[in-house]
């Protein structure tokens, strides 16, 4: 098993990763057992994994009670933020107990958020069942829901007890969904990593596949680079959280333009947004273009969308820039961009023209 700790003084935790972790959750849970049943979260697509969490327990005489949500983004929502509310609230779970999220970014998020607020702040444990919750969205403490006005508006902050990573859960995803998640992995090399983007253009095809070893590595590695910058700026104030957002100004307007739909998986957008961020890096002479076009080609190969034309975009420079402006990282009037030196040489710049962008992304091709 890796263990990897996430030091935030009296917030701390650890992420235990291991192949068949599911199994063995008894072992892990057990120290967090109180009187009333452990409550487990789903999505209807991971039930199965659900209803084998509950047998491990019960085979440890740990009684468990399952809630099962919509699958998809719609979950993470008022309606069913409050519905589930009310559903812990009617199972008596108090501030001392444990809710255990079992699912992807969606499960993760919500299931979070319902724990920072109910009574005040309970537990929970992070088990992370897609790629991108396991080398991302599981570790850190970011929870929220979507509203009216955008995603992820209304949230807290509030750390998981535990994340109980399992890459074998891994085999039931599409693999449209594991490329999706693998976006954030190339993401930690390309922030400040430059060998494990290497890494990762020499062993990404054998992760997707599925290779243990390879998954195993990809998630310890990624989310030791998580933990370290949660760590130093836990709640993104010193700018240094901040580069996890790699790609994310450019994708968010990709996801925006594509009405934050099937068309444009989280993932995909961050893909596209990366290589974007790349080579407007290059065209500003801030980073060499070999750099930009080896990211692009190493998305490209993993089955990802690397420009606008295969992202499916044929919106202006302008109306891209539109959806930028109503990201919720716009700060002070002023919008953030991640911008790049070089491969693992990222940085935040907070003085870009967006006509430079407009027009930048008004010369790119489409479909
Ligand atoms: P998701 O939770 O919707 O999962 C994607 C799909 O895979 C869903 O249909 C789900 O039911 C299915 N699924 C999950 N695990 C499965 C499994 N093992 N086998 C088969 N199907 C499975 O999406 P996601 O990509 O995991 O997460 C996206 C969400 O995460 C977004 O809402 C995003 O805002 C959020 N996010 C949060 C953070 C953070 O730091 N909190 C970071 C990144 C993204």
């Amino acid at each position: 098993m890796r263990v990897v700790p996430v030091a935030l003084g009296a917030r701390s935790y650890e992420v235990r990763i291991a192949s068949g972790l599911l199994g063995d959750a008894a072992a892990h849970l057990a120290p967090l057992a109180r009187k009333r049943p452990f409550v487990i979260v789903t999505d209807a697509n991971v039930a199965p994994h659900a209803q084998r969490l509950a047998a491990v327990l019960a085979a440890a005489d740990l009684a468990s009670e399952t809630i099962v949500l919509p699958a998809g983004e719609g979950t993470k929502s008022w309606a069913q933020l409050e519905a589930l509310l009310d559903r812990l609230l009617d199972l008596g779970i108090e501030r001392g107990d444990h809710v255990i999220a079992l699912g992807g970014g969606v499960i993760g998020d919500l299931v979070g958020f319902a724990s920072a607020i109910l009574k005040r702040g309970c537990n929970f444990v992070q088990v992370p069942t897609t790629l991108l919750a396991q080398v991302d969205s599981s570790v850190g403490g970011k929870t929220a829901i979507n509203s009216r006005a955008g995603k992820n508006l209304v949230g807290a902050f509030h750390q998981p007890a535990l994340v109980l990573i399992d890459p074998d859960l891994l085999d039931t995803l599409p693999l449209r969904e594991q490329r999706a998640g693998y976006a954030e992995v190339v993401k930690y090399g390309l922030i400040d990593d430059a060998d494990f983007f290497a890494w990762c253009e020499g062993n990404g095809e054998a992760l997707l596949a599925g290779d243990p070893d390879a998954r195993a590595y990809a998630i310890a590695h990624s989310v030791g680079a998580k933990a370290r910058i949660v760590g130093e700026d836990e709640r993104e104030t010193t700018g240094t959280r901040a580069l996890l957002n790699l790609g994310h100004t450019f994708g968010h307007a990709l996801e925006a333009e594509t009405g934050f739909s099937d068309r444009l998986l989280h993932g995909e957008g961050v893909a596209a947004g990366m290589a974007l961020a790349f080579a407007f890096s290059a065209r500003q002479g801030l980073c060499p273009q070999a750099d930009a076009e080896r990211v692009a080609a190493h998305l490209e190969a993993s089955g990802l969308p690397h420009d606008l034309a295969s992202a499916g975009i044929t919106a202006s420079g302008g109306r891209l820039v539109e959806h930028m402006l109503h990201d919720k990282k716009m700060d002070a009037g002023t919008l953030p961009f991640l911008l790049a030196r070089g491969i693992g040489a990222t940085y935040l710049d907070r003085h870009v023209d967006l006509a430079e962008v407009a027009a930048f992304l008004d010369e790119q091709p489409r479909p």
